[in-house]
């Protein structure tokens, strides 16, 4: 899930300074689930606007923003309320955003930051765990991904920093490459031990990333 939060009041009162009417838009999916752009976040963010002077002229909620067509047709079906309004003020993903603003030519404000990719341990908690490399070593690191769980994004193994399993970077953190070793030891496996894995090709994440699924 892609893991947002809104952005400050402050920040907010700056971005919407000039526009009077805004169209607000929120995301069912990872915006709802991690509270920052869902239902009940659309309406607080209404009542926000409306007590610092602001018009709201109408709000949807997509089923996935990110999904391009269907923001497109989500925001054609409000057209006269967004039509009415001086900006769309986007309670979702970068990626959510960025369908909206292909999808209007009106001015599109964030209301979100979007942190990371995140695996949910429990309703708000969330962690890193992948960072979208596009060469996944995962197999051969008994499951613990380094480049995400290793403050250096290490691929051969611990630095000379890790201390009794605990990482140089946050001692109050197990090392990653601690952890790797002892599940690899469990499982009698030398996985990535097992030969020197080379510098990372960032190549396969070259940006902006584009993917046809045959
Ligand atoms: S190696 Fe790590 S960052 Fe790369 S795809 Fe696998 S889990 Fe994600
Ligand atoms: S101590 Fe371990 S996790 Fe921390 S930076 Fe060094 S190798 Fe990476």
């Amino acid at each position: 899930m892609i893991i947002s939060e809104q952005k400050s009041r402050e920040e907010l009162l700056e971005s919407i300074e000039d526009k009077n009417r805004l169209f607000l838009v929120g995301c069912a999916a990872c915006a709802t689930a991690c509270k920052s752009g869902g239902e009940e976040e659309v309406f607080r963010m209404q009542e926000w606007l409306i007590s610092v002077g602001r018009e709201v002229t109408g709000s949807v909620i997509i089923d996935e923003a990110c999904h391009i067509m269907r923001a497109g047709r989500d925001l054609r079906r409000h057209r006269d309320q967004v039509e009415e309004a001086d900006a769309l003020l986007v309670m979702t993903c970068g990626a959510g955003i960025q369908s909206i603003s292909s999808s209007s030519e009106k001015r599109v404000i964030g209301a979100l930051d979007t942190l990371f990719l995140g695996n949910i341990r429990r309703l708000g908690q969330y962690e890193e765990k992948c960072s979208l490399c596009g060469e996944c070593i995962l197999n051969e690191t008994a499951g613990i991904c380094p480049v995400t769980n290793c403050a250096k994004g290490l691929l051969n193994g611990p630095c000379g920093g890790m201390e009794e399993g605990k990482c140089e970077a946050n001692r109050e953190i197990d090392c990653a490459w601690s952890l790797i070793f002892d599940r690899l030891e469990k499982q009698q496996r030398r996985g990535v031990f097992a030969r020197r894995v080379p510098p990372k090709n960032w190549g396969k994440t070259g940006k902006p990333g584009r993917h046809k699924i045959r």
